[in-house]
């Protein structure tokens, strides 16, 4: 079978996207590919296809071990001769697997880079044929990223010992910085390198002043994502509990998932979310990679992430199935803080501190910037683009205003408080002196004597704090030590003596809303009303089916297909396969039952 005949008999679809076709046919021919392409871009189907049209088995290199079942499963369902080997496995489930990849009964085989450094299972390989080796989260192998695994270091041999399997190498990681460090960590720098476009034009990008960050966190869930699975990060363990708990008194249904969840907990509320519709994942950064849950309808970050290929990677979770998704996040003058302490704090050489505070800085002029999001981050990624009308600048455009005198004001009274022997002073006491707050604090170092006492009424509290996290964010001013104090900066200086003007984003008393045309919850945009009950049916039809196979939803049929087919009303089988995602194996599995459905 050729590519495109394998595209459509055993996957359902009618054509490639972008430059799957292309990967596909430089990885048929023998070629080894570097590919950069965004979560939901498709990255899959570019090493399934041509492990199924060369000859021998495709080695997939995943760290996803407790996703491998599932992805196994998938495989399966769609006629996929798929296993894998990881350390979940009882040795006579790994025995089997290894028999019938040694019996050529495999089209594919999942592994976790661990087993790779296992002798026993690189010699397994050697009696085996091999199409092609698949490096999947290839960003696993750099060293700075936060999913760092060493044992991706090793898969730089295979090309030693398997000089012409040809290797496709995939990740949704987007730096250059981590580009180059793929290929050259894996060997790869004579592929061929495909990078696709990162934009997720169906991902809406909203960055809000942090208030009662719960609150706002339930409030956007009432009002937009009602009964919508989404995911929830936070910084802290703790805070992810707390979260959790909150949303659960507040009648939504959450997990939490930290690193401090032993094992058995993690798996099983990870199962839960991907099998379950409608429930919100609470967690740190520990989760997320690899899952392929199609329907995250929302990211929501309670916390500031630490550089914006995080941010992008985790917000990248919503909307793989190209429906309109919500990505959130609500950030204050305390992240600023508490994240620049974080990096003086941290251990490590001056080199890599000074890269935690670019990657910071970068974050933070994302977080305050007045054009449009996604050309922010695009451009951050090295790709153009268009104000897009999806993200909050671009529907609600935010006003820049003249803020060089309360900057002055801050700035002196930070220069005032330094210039008190030894006392150090953060954000809150400056502010307390600027409203003229007579305090404990302030009673006690004599606050209320100096000359900028009470100068600052024109702003209220929030206001000031908004101020202060636009210096930091500009530079214009630091935070140093233990105590968080307020400093200034050479260009402080330039503002308080040499006339710079300031210019702070106005911020809105309570965030505006803003939506952009989106469908209702359960009201997708090319279902007319008369098949809504119809979907209904069918969704209810694949929820018995996962249940009877202990398999997420999804995995049977991804909700876009059942709702083509409720719009479509097939009533033969031949009509049904030709919906987009009904491959030959699903409509011999399960095209009658579908029928039935449609017709009771
Ligand atoms: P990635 O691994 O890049 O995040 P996937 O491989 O999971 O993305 O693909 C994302 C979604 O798009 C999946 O639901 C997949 O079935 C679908 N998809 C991929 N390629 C095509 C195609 N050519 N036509 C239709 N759907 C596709
Ligand atoms: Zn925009």
């Amino acid at each position: 079978m050729g590519s495109h005949e394998v595209l459509r008999r055993v996957f359902g679809y009618d054509s490639f996207r972008g430059a799957q076709s292309e990967i596909v046919e430089h990885v048929i021919a023998g070629g080894d590919a570097l590919v950069l392409m965004p979560t939901g871009g498709g990255k899959s189907l570019c090493y399934q296809i041509p492990a199924l049209v060369r000859d021998g088995v495709g080695v997939v290199i995943s760290p996803l071990i407790a996703l491998m079942q599932d992805q196994v499963d998938a495989m399966r369902d769609l006629g996929v001769r798929a296993g894998f080997l990881n350390s979940t496995q009882y040795p006579d489930e790994r025995s089997l697997v290894e028999a019938e990849f040694l019996a050529g009964e495999l089209d594919l085989l999942y592994l976790a880079p661990e087993r790779l450094r296992v002798e026993q299972t690189a010699r397994l390989l050697e009696r085996g044929r091999i199409a092609l080796f698949a490096i999947d989260e290839a960003h696993c192998v750099a060293q700075w990223g936060h999913d760092f695994r060493p044992d991706y270091l090793a898969l730089s041999h295979l090309h030693e010992r398997w000089p012409d399997v040809p290797r496709i190498a995939l990740t949704a990681t987007a730096t250059k910085a981590t580009h180059a460090e793929i290929a050259e960590r894996l060997g790869l720098g004579s592929a061929k390198h495909f990078v696709a476009s990162f934009d997720r034009p169906n991902i809406q990008y909203r960055i809000v002043p942090k208030n009662e960050p719960r609150k706002q966190l339930l409030e956007l869930l009432r009002n937009e994502h009602q009964g919508d699975a989404g995911i929830v990060y936070c910084l802290s363990r703790n805070s992810v509990e707390k979260t959790a708990e909150f949303l659960n008194q507040n009648g939504v249904r959450a997990l939490p998932y930290h690193a401090g969840l032993d094992s058995g907990t993690r798996a099983r509320n990870q199962a839960q979310f991907l099998r379950e519709e409608g429930l919100v994942m609470v967690a740190t950064i520990a989760f997320g990679m690899g899952i392929d849950k199609p329907d995250v309808r929302f990211v929501a970050h309670l916390d500031l992430p630490k550089s914006v290929e995080g941010y992008y990677q985790e917000t990248g979770r919503a909307g793989r199935d190209g429906l309109p998704s919500t990505a959130w996040l609500a950030y204050g003058l305390q992240d600023v803080v508490q994240q620049r302490k974080m990096i003086d704090d941290s251990d490590g050489d001056q080199q890599h501190r000074r890269r935690q505070i670019a990657h910071l800085e970068a974050m933070l002029a994302l977080c305050e910037t007045v054009e449009c999001r996604r050309v922010q981050l695009l451009n951050y990624f090295g790709q153009d683009g268009e104000p897009c009308g999806n993200c909050d600048t671009c529907l609600n455009p935010p006003e820049t205003w003249d803020g060089t005198v309360p900057a002055q004001k801050v700035l002196s009274t930070v220069y005032r408080l330094r210039s008190e022997r030894r006392q150090k002073f953060g954000a809150g006491q400056t502010i307390d002196i600027l409203l003229g707050r007579k305090t404990a604090k302030v009673i006690q170092f004599d606050h209320d004597a100096l000359s900028v006492f009470g100068i600052g009424t024109e702003l209220n509290e929030s206001g000031w704090r908004g101020v202060v996290r636009q210096l930091l964010a500009q530079g214009l001013l630091a935070v140093e030590g233990e105590f968080s104090t307020l400093a200034l900066t050479p260009a402080s200086e330039e503002v308080l003596y040499r006339g710079r003007r300031v210019l702070l984003r106005r911020e809105a008393e309570r965030a505006a809303k803003v939506r952009a045309a989106k469908p209702k919850k359960g009201e997708p945009v090319d279902l007319p009303a008369e098949a809504a009950p119809v979907f209904e049916r069918l969704r209810a039809w694949r929820a018995t089916q996962a249940k009877e196979q202990g398999v997420p939803a999804y995995v049977i049929f991804h909700d876009a297909t059942l709702r083509q087919i409720a719009a479509t009303g097939p009533s033969t089988l031949a009509e049904l396969g030709g919906v987009t995602g009904v491959g030959e194996n699903k409509l011999a599995k399960y095209g009658q039952q579908i029928l039935d459905t449609l017709a009771s």
